[in-house]
């Protein structure tokens, strides 16, 4: 029997009754004959709540301090969870990122795997004890804590599972897939079967927030499949694996929405080399990240306008360094709007069909949507709209590409 990489979420251990009823799911895997790693993260709400209080306690509390309180959370869980298995009889440990060597680099609150050490997990599978690993924590060469970001242990059961050599990672959570879109949004989303790992890097990067960006990448490049499933029902679930010529038969997989965008336009920018990376290298520097970027072309060679787009969350600070650079290299002005979103279609599809984006545009049009920019790649096409719209560009482009009808998704 091979080796078993589960993750369960926050809502998934969100109470004690909770916790028991995975243990006895981690405890059949364990009876079948299996090797388990279990990656939990903390209780739902634990990690909100610990964010709050240093935001109380400092107005710009310390990276370094964060990753200390944020990644307690995890502490609590596993330690509940092996507690749980132990009185069902199966021997289990838990363990921290420190003690397994789960190595990340230095960039606090959102550190990035470097390596982790099998060594202590492959002694406990010898000694037939189910690991409880703590998601989303890690640790620097110089014994520094660190997190992975927001939702982060999904990024270290596809590490654990690469590492290990694991056939399959299951993330277990509240929901029972990954949907064609929002199905709070429209009643007519299904749940896809299965899904390319392109498709799902474009999908969890442009909004959906069933798996954390980075696993999916850590997936792809190793090679290892990822089920989403509900914790509660043994029903549907959605397996991310290599592409197949099924999943080309949909031209477009998902619709995909990202509320947390805002944009910033640079007016009568001068129109010579440089100039760009006078504006973008101090964002960049900031660990600002910037989506999408559009220059228009000055008809008198001379200035240009740029937008570009930024999280909600760094819209301020963006908003700051940019007007600060805007008077040194001498803009006409600088304006922010942070009421937008991004409205996306996903699908490998499009690599074959002509007219996908035109459809979205028309579409889009047809029910007075205005687009304020575009961005496409080889399987996706995202547009920035007016924020109060988006629900109903979901809805008018999940019928537009007739979502609702089966095809790759069940
Ligand atoms: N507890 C962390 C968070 O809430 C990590 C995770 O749940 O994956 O973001
Ligand atoms: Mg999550």
């Amino acid at each position: 029997m091979g080796i078993i990489v589960q993750k369960y979420g926050g809502t998934s251990v969100g109470s004690l009754e909770k916790i028991k009823f995975v243990a006895n799911k981690v405890a059949k895997r364990y009876h079948e004959g299996h090797d388990v790693a279990v990656v939990v993260s903390a209780m739902s709400g634990e990690t909100d709540k610990l964010i709050r209080l240093a935001k109380e306690l400092s107005p710009a509390p310390d990276p370094r301090e964060m990753d200390v309180i944020v990644s307690t959370g995890e502490q609590v869980s596993v330690a509940l969870l092996a507690m749980a298995l132990k009185d069902l009889g199966v021997p289990a440990r838990s363990l921290l990122g420190f003690q397994i060597g789960i190595r990340t680099d230095d960039t606090f609150m959102k550190a990035r795997i470097v390596d982790i050490d099998t060594k202590t997990l492959k002694k406990a599978f010898a000694a037939k004890e189910v690991v409880v690993v703590a998601g989303f924590q890690g640790i620097t060469d110089d014994m520094e804590i660190t997190t992975l970001g927001r939702g982060g242990s999904d990024t270290s059961a596809v590490a654990l599972a690469a590492v290990l050599g694991a056939e399959l990672c299951e993330i277990y959570t509240d929901v029972d897939g990954v949907y064609t879109c929002d199905p709070n949004i429209c009643d007519k989303a299904r749940r896809l079967k299965k899904i390319s790992y392109d498709e799902m890097l474009e999908m969890a990067s442009l909004g959906a927030k069933v798996l954390q960006t980075r696993s999916v990448e850590f997936a792809k490049k190793f090679n290892v499949p990822i089920l989403v499933k509900s914790t509660f029902t043994d029903e549907g679930g959605t397996l991310t694996t290599q592409e197949d010529s099924d999943m080309e038969k949909e031209v477009v997989s998902g619709i995909t929405y990202d509320k947390n965008e805002a944009k910033i336009t640079i007016l009568g920018v001068q129109d010579k080399p440089g100039v760009a990376a006078r504006i973008f290298t101090p964002l960049s520097e900031k660990n600002i990240n910037v989506d999408m970027i559009i220059q228009n072309v000055s008809t008198d060679g001379k200035l240009a306008d740029l937008s570009f787009t930024v999280t909600k969350t760094d819209f301020d600070k963006a908003l700051t360094i940019v007007k600060q650079i805007a008077g040194e290299i001498g803009c006409r002005d600088v304006v922010g709007d942070p009421s937008i979103a991004k409205l996306s279609i996903v699908g490998v599809g499009m690599r074959s069909h002509a007219g996908v984006a035109s459809k979205m545009f028309a579409s889009l049009s047809k029910v007075g949507i205005n687009i304020q920019m575009i961005s496409t790649s080889e399987i996706k096409v995202s547009c920035v709209i007016d924020e109060k719209f988006i629900e109903l560009g979901v809805r008018v482009l999940h019928e537009a590409f007739e979502l609702d009808k089966p095809g790759a998704a069940v």
